[in-house]
């Protein structure tokens, strides 16, 4: 072999050792890197951990709140607000009534023909209308005057067999999810705009009296009986259909709960005490807090850069809005930490919110034995592409920690109130039953989540009671409710009883 022959074997016998010197030095990163990010999924694991013994502290935490609050106003972080719903819907109700539902995804107007216990729902018909962002930002004048033309026009639309009573003034529920300082049954006053709205004008609002006054300018014949907001509204439509519904619970964008509390437990209530001796309580459970609830880093960042930091603490890791985002930020996390997704963070995952609930379920729920659904939302939403089966399985696995996280904390809160309501025990022989009323569309299409919820309430309440106990859908309980509510609240309501 002559010399250059010698040079060039030595460098190629170099060559190939770098080369394999770089595959294993790939190798050892790239396993570094996983062992990284496994550290970053088992600390998420640990710090997000609900074992049965904490779900027991929470729910007792949130009992003990709900007597807080309930006491003064101001005890507790919760409100424990006094609806003035004291007549929940029999099933008797008779007639025509409208409803608005406003503060939700939609703006929806509908109304029902009530036809007593043995035709309960008649008919019923809704529209839903598309509020032009223009007038989210206007004057409250602006907002409730399209609100009333687009009421008056569905009353336009009334059809046969569907007309009030001869001599009878149309009457309307209201449901008006914004935080809301309840006067009456029919008069409230605007705390604050929140979801989008942003109008100026509105400081103390007395919210039934600007509608009253838009639907008088255009000669709108209409009086608001009932003045409540989704979750009130659920609570009735529950009841309604089933006299055992004690309580609603909305998981959507974000969560509430309202239940039914004897009139005469409830300190801080100085009206006259209802004729049924019942009234219906505007827990505003979002805005829940304890020690006991787990929180992680990712929590108590993505809270600080919220228009309300420190509030609504249980929503922000329970509710609709908030899931996909925790999720977001702890892949983020792998990127940056870990190099998760190769040597560079994908840009999008920087965007906050950029990945939505709906997109987390649907990761969540993939099937498919190579996870092609998480493959193509990596891809589509984060723009990761070739990401590994080993890979996607981390995602689900984090999507699994976050959603387990809400959906049993949700069940802890549910038995919290059932505490409060003496119904987490049976006595000997009891036959009662209880139902709360669910509604909202984390509950509704999240399906990992509502069954980790389901199971979680039965595993903390004991095979015995939890027979005594169930969770039911009730679907568009918010619309209709308020119409029922309407119903129950009539001004014609007095003369029919007596
Ligand atoms: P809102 O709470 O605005 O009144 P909904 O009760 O319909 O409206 O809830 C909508 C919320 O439900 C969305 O913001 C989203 O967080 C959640 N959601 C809707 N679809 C899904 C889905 N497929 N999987 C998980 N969550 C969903
Ligand atoms: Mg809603």
């Amino acid at each position: 072999m002559g010399k250059v022959a010698v040079g060039a074997a030595v460098v190629c016998a170099a060559a190939v050792c770098a080369a394999a010197a770089l595959v294993v030095r790939h190798r050892m990163k790239s396993s570094g890197r996983w062992a990284r990010a496994m550290a970053i999924l088992r600390e998420l694991e640990d710090k997000c951990g609900t074992p049965i013994g904490k779900l027991r502290q929470v729910a007792d935490a949130m009992t003990v709140e709900m007597h807080a609050g309930l006491a003064s106003e101001g005890g507790s972080k919760l409100k424990m607000l006094i609806s003035y719903v004291d007549n929940l819907p029999t099933g008797d109700e008779n007639g025509l009534f409208y409803a608005l539902d406003l503060g939700g995804t939609n703006f929806r107007v509908l109304r029902v023909q009530l036809g007593g216990k043995e035709k309960h729902v008649v008919k019923h018909e809704f529209d839903e209308v598309s509020i032009p962002p223009h007038l989210m930002t206007g004057t409250s004048e602006g907002l409730f005057d399209f609100i009333a033309e687009a009421l008056a026009k569905f009353v336009a639309t009334e059809g046969e067999g569907l007309h009030p009573a001869p001599g009878r003034q149309r009457e309307l529920g209201f449901t008006f999810s914004f935080p809301v300082w309840q006067t009456s049954i029919t008069s409230g006053t605007l705390i604050k705009w929140t979801k989008g709205f942003n109008i100026e004008d509105t400081v103390e609002q007395d919210v039934v009296g600007e509608l009253t006054k838009s639907m008088e300018k255009i000669g709108l014949d209409m009086r608001v009986t009932a003045l409540v907001n989704d979750t009130i509204g659920t609570l009735a439509g529950g009841r309604y259909h089933n006299q055992d519904v004690i309580a609603a619970v909305i998981l959507g964008t974000g969560t509430n709960a309202a239940y039914v509390e004897k009139a005469h437990a409830i300190p801080k209530w100085h009206g006259l005490l209802p004729k049924s001796g019942e009234m219906v309580i505007n827990m505003e459970w979002g805005n829940f807090r304890s020690s006991h609830l787990p929180l992680t880093e990712y929590d108590q960042a993505l809270d600080a850069e919220t228009l309300n930091p420190g509030e609504q603490i249980f929503e922000k890791i329970i509710s609709g809005m908030y899931l996909g985002e925790i999720v977001r930020r702890v892949l983020l996390k792998m990127a940056q930490e870990a190099d998760f997704f190769g040597d560079v963070v994908p840009p999008k995952l920087k965007i906050p919110f950029v990945l939505r609930t709906p997109d987390m379920s649907a990761i969540h729920h993939d099937s498919s034995p190579d996870l092609k659904v998480v493959g193509s939302k990596l891809k589509d939403i984060l723009e990761i592409s070739n990401t590994s089966l080993k890979m996607r399985k981390v995602v689900v696995a984090v999507c699994d920690v976050v959603a387990t996280r809400g959906a049993r904390l949700s069940a802890a809160g549910i038995l919290g109130v059932l505490k409060k309501l003496g119904r987490d025990t049976v006595k000997d022989g009891e036959k009662q039953k209880s139902v709360v009323a669910m509604d909202g569309g984390l509950y509704e299409h999240y399906t990992e989540f509502r069954t980790s919820m389901e199971c979680t309430l039965k595993e903390l309440l004991g095979d015995e009671v939890a027979e005594h106990i169930s969770v039911e859908h009730s679907n568009d309980g918010s619309g209709i409710g308020a119409a029922l509510l309407a119903a129950s609240h009539s001004q014609y309501h007095e003369v029919e009883e007596s």
